[in-house]
């Protein structure tokens, strides 16, 4: 598969640019695109097409570890919510201790929204994704509890 942008000049002239899957799934090429000057008449300003955001695994252990890499500037949760095939691999990153924890939190994010996605669908929801998610975030629920639990002692112990 390839990756593209087409930057449409306001003269009407359509530029490509090729993308690697990586460039495409962060963003790496957007400014670069952006203030390439139209091959036909050389001004800069244009707007350019949304390109197809490839997820996979690969992409999400580099990002899981890499604080600068993002799959999209805002609401990156309702971005991978979309990715429940991947679901396996979230879960594999949460539990890996590499993650970062800005990236922990969208995964989760992800998760959450993909419970909601599934109860809000018109068709049969995925049941089994539902209980997947449900008891990884139930498991992770009480190890934050015992957390705090422990935190609530040490501080008491201590005032
Ligand atoms: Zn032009």
């Amino acid at each position: 598969m390839t990756y593209q942008y087409k930057k449409k000049c306001n003269c009407g002239h359509l530029d490509t640019y090729e993308l690697t899957k990586r460039e495409a799934a962060f963003n790496l090429k957007d400014r670069y695109v952006l203030n390439q000057p139209c091959s036909k008449c050389l001004k800069k300003n244009g707007s350019v097409s949304s390109v197809n955001k490839p997820i996979d695994k690969d992409l999400l252990k580099e990002w899981s570890i890499k604080i600068q890499l993002n799959f999209c500037s805002q609401d990156e949760d309702l971005v991978l919510a979309q990715e429940s095939q991947l679901i396996h691999i979230f879960i594999e990153l949460l539990n890996s201790k590499e993650t970062l924890n800005e990236k922990e939190v969208s995964l989760i994010g992800a998760m959450i929204e993909m419970i909601n996605i599934e109860i809000h669908k018109a068709e049969k929801a995925d049941l089994d994704l539902v209980n997947l998610i449900f008891n990884d975030l139930q498991k992770r629920t009480r190890l934050y509890l015992n957390f705090e639990m422990k935190v609530l002692k040490f501080i008491e112990q201590y005032s």
